[in-house]
């Protein structure tokens, strides 16, 4: 973690950010998150779409009935206050958060105060962006909506997550897929994913069990852009070992591509859709696309 973070509406030492063990938030679950990436270019941070980030933010809270009373203004202030006093050497990540320090014992939304904090850290690849990743279609299934908002990035959620990617690790495999209570594939256990099937990208629903990713949104542009059809709807296994390119999106893993899912090969280069999409993404970031001023905030070095 970079030495200072954004707790109880001020920039204070990291260290001090320190909540009791008794908080809400840490016995149930009970935060929601994001997660922004900060990219180091010539002289300059690039942000990639911090409104989208922080409107996600919002959503979760107002899904899952937190309070959460920040404007974007003061969250876009918070993020430029951090920026300078962590003088960060490299390209970094926020996490931003809601959470609650209460100590009540009722699992509940309601009668419990809810705060922001953000903390930062330095980040390069999340997953290794320069090989193929080895996956798995996961035992562990992803919850439906009817039981956990699956649109709310809530943490409690990520039990889920944490289960999959174990069970990837544990294998031996680079990360896991899951399904929903339909069968379908609906995501990796923090990315979102989308297959080439004979010419058109197929998309899972965006009703299904997963998270609206803004990397995804950010792909889904960039593919019409450049004549792909876009499909969304169900996603079998068979169609997963069958398909031509397997992409994974987020802001961590960024734009990868999957080598193999149980074993079957996809692809073992890089396809030329995964090629498109990074170069479609760095031309965002170098502020040559059209979309550039719009999703990239600049904070000079
Ligand atoms: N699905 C899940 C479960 C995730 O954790 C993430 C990472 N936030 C994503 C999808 C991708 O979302 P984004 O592109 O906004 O990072």
């Amino acid at each position: 973690m970079l030495p200072y973070a954004y707790f109880e509406g001020r920039i204070v030492p990291s260290q001090e950010a320190k909540i009791s063990i008794a908080a809400h938030s840490l016995q149930y679950g009970t935060t929601c998150f994001g997660g922004i990436r900060g990219y180091a270019r010539d002289m300059e941070f690039r942000l990639f779409r911090i409104f989208d980030h922080y409107d996600r933010l919002k959503n979760a809270a107002k899904i899952l009935g937190m309070n959460f009373e920040m404007s974007f203004e003061d969250f876009k202030k918070a993020i430029f206050e951090l920026v300078e006093a962590n003088k960060p050497e490299s390209g970094f990540y926020f996490r931003p958060f809601i959470y609650s320090d209460d100590e009540v014992l009722t699992p509940k939304f309601m009668g419990i105060n809810f705060k922001v904090a953000i903390y930062m850290i330095p980040l390069a690849d999340y997953l290794d962006t320069s090989r193929g990743m080895r996956l798995i279609v996961s035992s562990w299934q992803k919850f439906p909506d009817s039981a956990i908002s699956t649109k709310a990035k809530a943490g409690g959620s990520y039990l889920n997550s944490s289960l999959a990617r174990t069970e990837a690790m544990r294998l031996g495999y680079d990360e896991a897929l899951v399904m929903d209570s339909n069968w379908n594939i609906v995501e990796g256990s923090a990315e979102n994913l989308f297959i080439m099937y004979r010419g058109e990208a197929y998309f899972p629903d965006l009703g299904s069990s997963m998270l609206e990713g803004i990397t995804m949104r950010t792909v889904l542009e960039l593919l019409k852009e450049n004549g792909i059809p876009v499909r969304f709807g169900r996603i079998d296994r068979s169609m997963i070992y069958t398909c031509d390119e397997l992409l994974l999106t987020g802001t961590g893993a960024q734009i990868l591509f999957a080598e193999s899912v149980d074993d079957r090969i996809i692809s073992q280069e890089m396809g030329p859709v995964c090629k498109m999409l990074r170069e479609g993404f760095e031309s965002i970031l170098d502020m040559k696309h059209p979309r550039s001023n719009e999703w990239v905030t600049v904070i000079n070095k």
